[in-house]
This record gives C-alpha cells, sequence and structure tokens, in this order.
C-alpha cells in the first residue's frame, strides 16, 4: 500500500455567507458593497453607549429560507447571544451571535460525487452579524479600519466532518452557493467576501473511528482555492506523520500565490468566548404558520428540477444538470417545453447557440430578450425541413434575439426556406456532379467519404436552401449510376 493510501481525509466546512437583506441585522444602516469607507457607521454599528439594537426580521426569514431548503429541522424558540472578544474592527467588544440554538438543525446538501450521489450532513445553521475590515495594505505601518461591514447579516453553515476530499469540498461548496442563490438570500459573490469559507482538516488512518487533530484554512475566498488549500494540507499532513511527526492544532491561512498554507496561530486550548444572552434583544418565538408561510416562497429548488427533466422531458443527466445551473435557465427551458415537444432541441439549443450568444455578449439569461416561442418557432422550422439548423443558428439567431420577429417570415426574407422540391435539388446536385469529374470517379471507385464534398458543394451552389438529408439521398442515388 502507498504511503498516502494508508490515510483518508476527514473535513469540515464552515461558510460565512451574507444575506441580501437592505440593511444590517440590527440596524438600518445599509450593506451595500463598495460605497466609501466609513459612511453606513449609524450609531449603532458604532456602539455607541446607550444605543439598542433592533432584529431584522428580512434576516431571520431569510435564515429559515435556507434551513427549509437544506432539509434543516427549525427551532422556534430562538435568542441571540454575546460572543465576547477584542478585535479593533468589533466595536462592541462582543459579536451578536446564536449560541446553544441556532435556528436551523441538522440537514443536508447533495452532491454528485464519481460513485454517486452524497448528502453533507450539515451540523447546523445560525444567524450572526459581521465585523468591520481591517485593511494592511493601504499603509505600511498603519490599518485601516472600514465599518461598513461592521453589523452586516450573515448566516454561517457548518457542516459535519463528513467530507473526504478537496474535490468533494469543491462540489458542496459550488451546491451551496447555487441554492443561496436560487432561494435569493445570499448573492455568492466570493470575490467580494459574500460568501467566505473556513476549512477543518484532518487526517487519519483508514479504518480509525476517533477524530485526528484538525488544522482550520481560514478565509478562502474562491472554491478553487479551497479544494487546492485542502489538498495541500492533506499532502503535507500525511508527510508529517510518516516522518514520525505529529500534527498541531493551527489556525492557518491560504497564500494563492504559491498554492501553500502557512500557520498564523497555534491553538493552545478552547477559545472562552463567555456566551450570554443579549439583554438587549428579545428571545424570539416561531409558530408553525410563520414557517409555512416562508416555505411557500422557496421555488423548486435544482435538484427537484434536474429529476423533473430528467423523468418528465426525456434529457441526459448532463443536460439536466447543465440546464439547472441557473434558474433563469431552467425557467426558459420549461416555457419552452410547454410551446414545443421536441425537448432535446431546445436544450440543445439552450446549451448550444443561445450560451454561446450569451459568453459572447458577456451576459446571462437576466437580459436575454429572446421570447421562447421564437425558439420554438425556429425549432419547428428546422423539423419542417424549411431550413437546417447551421443556417438558423448562423443566419437567424442572431437577428432573432434582437427583434422576435417571425422566424419563418425572416428566413423567407433572407431567401434562405429550403427547398423541398426534389427536381430544384436534383438541378443542384447535378451541377456539382459536372463540376467534380475527378471526384465523381474516385466516389465511384470506392472512395465513399467524399460524399460530405458533394453536400458542401450543393450547399454552396444552392446558398444553403437544399435539405442536406434530401441532398445526400439524392446524390448517393445519382452517384450509384
Ligand atoms: P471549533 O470550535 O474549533 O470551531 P467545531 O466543533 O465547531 O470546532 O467545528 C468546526 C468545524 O470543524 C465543523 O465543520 C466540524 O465538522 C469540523 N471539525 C471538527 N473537528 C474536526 C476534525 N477533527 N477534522 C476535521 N474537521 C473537523
Ligand atoms: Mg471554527
Amino acid at each position: 500500500m502507498s504511503e498516502a493510501n494508508k490515510y483518508e481525509a476527514v473535513i469540515g466546512l464552515e461558510v460565512h455567507a451574507q444575506l441580501l437583506t437592505a440593511s444590517k441585522l440590527f440596524c438600518g444602516d445599509s450593506i451595500r458593497f463598495g460605497a466609501l469607507p466609513n459612511t453606513h457607521v449609524s450609531p449603532i454599528t458604532l456602539a455607541h453607549p446607550g444605543t439598542l439594537p433592533k432584529t431584522n426580521k428580512k434576516a431571520v426569514e431569510y435564515a429559515i429560507k435556507t434551513g427549509i431548503a437544506c432539509h434543516c429541522e427549525i427551532e422556534r424558540q430562538n435568542y441571540f447571544a454575546r460572543k465576547n472578544y477584542f478585535y479593533a474592527d468589533l466595536p462592541k467588544g462582543y459579536q451578536i451571535s446564536q449560541h446553544t440554538t441556532p435556528i436551523c438543525k441538522g440537514g443536508y446538501i447533495t452532491i454528485q460525487t464519481a460513485s454517486g450521489k452524497k448528502n453533507i450532513q450539515l451540523n447546523r445553521i445560525h444567524i450572526e452579524e459581521d465585523a468591520g475590515k481591517s485593511i494592511h495594505d493601504i499603509y505600511d505601518d498603519t490599518t485601516c479600519i472600514d465599518l461598513n461591514r461592521a453589523g452586516t447579516p450573515l448566516i454561517e453553515i457548518v457542516t459535519e466532518p463528513c467530507i473526504a476530499s478537496g474535490e468533494e469540498a469543491y462540489q458542496y461548496i459550488s451546491e451551496l452557493r447555487k441554492l443561496v442563490r436560487w432561494i435569493e438570500v445570499c448573492d455568492g459573490n466570493m470575490e467580494e467576501g459574500s460568501l467566505r469559507c473556513d476549512a477543518n482538516i484532518s487526517i487519519r488512518l483508514k479504518g480509525e473511528t476517533t477524530l485526528g487533530t484538525k488544522v482550520e484554512v481560514k478565509n478562502l475566498n474562491s472554491i478553487r482555492n479551497v479544494k487546492k488549500a485542502i489538498e495541500y494540507e492533506i499532502e503535507r499532513m500525511i508527510e508529517i506523520v510518516e516522518r514520525g511527526g505529529k500534527i498541531i492544532q493551527q489556525t492557518r491561512s491560504f497564500d494563492a500565490a504559491t498554492d501553500t498554507t502557512f500557520a498564523i496561530r497555534d491553538k493552545e486550548e478552547a477559545n472562552d468566548y463567555r456566551y450570554f444572552a443579549d439583554p438587549d434583544l428579545a428571545p424570539f418565538h416561531l409558530t408553525e404558520a410563520y414557517i409555512q408561510s416562508i416555505r411557500s416562497t422557496i421555488p423548486a429548488l435544482p435538484q427537484t428540477l434536474k429529476e423533473e427533466l430528467i423523468q418528465d422531458y426525456q434529457l441526459s443527466d448532463y443536460d439536466a444538470s447543465l440546464l439547472c445551473d441557473d434558474k433563469l435557465i431552467v425557467q426558459f427551458f420549461l416555457s419552452s417545453a410547454k410551446l414545443s415537444n421536441n425537448y432535446k432541441a431546445i436544450a440543445n439549443w439552450i446549451l448550444g447557440p443561445i450560451k454561446q450568444w450569451l459568453n459572447e455578449h458577456g451576459t446571462d439569461f437576466e437580459t436575454f430578450p429572446l421570447y421562447p416561442a421564437t425558439l420554438t418557432k425556429l425549432i419547428m422550422l428546422i423539423d419542417d425541413g424549411k431550413i437546417n439548423f447551421s443556417v438558423a443558428s448562423s443566419k437567424l439567431l442572431p437577428t432573432l434575439i434582437k427583434t422576435n420577429q417571425d422566424p419563418l417570415e425572416l428566413a423567407q426574407s433572407l431567401n434562405i426556406i429550403q427547398s423541398a422540391d426534389s427536381s430544384e435539388i436534383m438541378h443542384w446536385v447535378n451541377e456539382a456532379i459536372l463540376s467534380m469529374p475527378d471526384k465523381v470517379n474516385e466516389y465511384k471507385k470506392g472512395k465513399k467519404g467524399l460524399i460530405g464534398l458533394f453536400v458542401g458543394e450543393v450547399k454552396k451552389i444552392s446558398k444553403g436552401k437544399a435539405d442536406p438529408k434530401r441532398v445526400t439521398e439524392l446524390l448517393q442515388e445519382k452517384l450509384k449510376q
């Protein structure tokens, strides 16, 4: 057994997601990203004595929404706790969080692995406020503090230690990101810090049931970096253990320039945050009716829709997954599928020429102007043999996206309706054959691959108006003689 194969990795992820509320968790300051530093800082954010926090109901709603989407149990009896520690960008000297009653418990997120589906078990989701931002790279000898972010509502989504590799972690965060965007509670933007991940990693010998000593890699700001940091750590730890060394519990940071991690601090013992219930905030009770009313706002989730696309629309697993990457894409598919039964063609158009057009124009489905009805009419023209796919995607689609006019009228005005008229096609076929006597000889001697060349020639002569299927048939017939 090779060295690395003796061990298995155990990973637990803590993800902080900024909620898409208009204002902060306990006051009316805006949470808009990119504002001038220290402009969204009311006396409550600044922790002036005598100010009182008031809970943002939207934040609670969004946390519950996430919990329901992740199959969690929702805690009915909640309170906020003070987590005491000192940090320069934490003006109160404590962070308001949840302690013994996280709003969501248990639950899971399903990922796809090489060996099938796996449910990544969640430990909890709780609500807390963000700290401000310390900026170390403006001045050499001074740290700048921007308190705009202080008090921004976050949910922290904590998994059980049940993730087995960097790749699984990658899939998990991708799914989680897709989900929070889908239900519109977080924009999922990792570069702007709306979604941040800490990875806890340990290794142990295969078959071992107790957990090994973990290290925690903090503040990973892209999904790729989460994977890289984990893979680097696993290798580093195996090497230490193989050399007879011991893993020490550490907090580490990822260096994206070298794809390595480095120690920030050793964790001697558990932090003592002296949690207690925040006396300024009353406990809150959630009624069954309230939770039900939130449940009813949740749209069909990607996993459910994917199954539906496979079952009811006979799409492949692959096509269904791609369509369910984005809520707007799948909505476009479903609207189109109400108008045409050629589901496979609709999927092909969306995943092929339409996605390509969006990429080329640097845009997405949010502002995509083509009507589903225009697409399905276009598909019908092809199915009726009036135009072929390549002409439709290169000549018609770009115009239709702008005008949504009737595809048949547009094709007529461009004079590209295919001729289904055999005598007209036969005329083009004859012309092509006459223009290439040598190739015709070679074909007749057995070089059947030349058929493509003849079809291409007819396409040219007919200016794309001859149905390629019919052309091939007529050519084969003609060349037999
Ligand atoms: P802490 O108090 O250090 O934050 P928690 O028990 O709250 O630790 O766990 C934080 C995260 O670390 C969770 O996602 C959990 O699954 C994970 N975790 C805990 N112990 C280990 C371990 N030995 N190896 C890997 N992950 C772990
Ligand atoms: Mg932690």
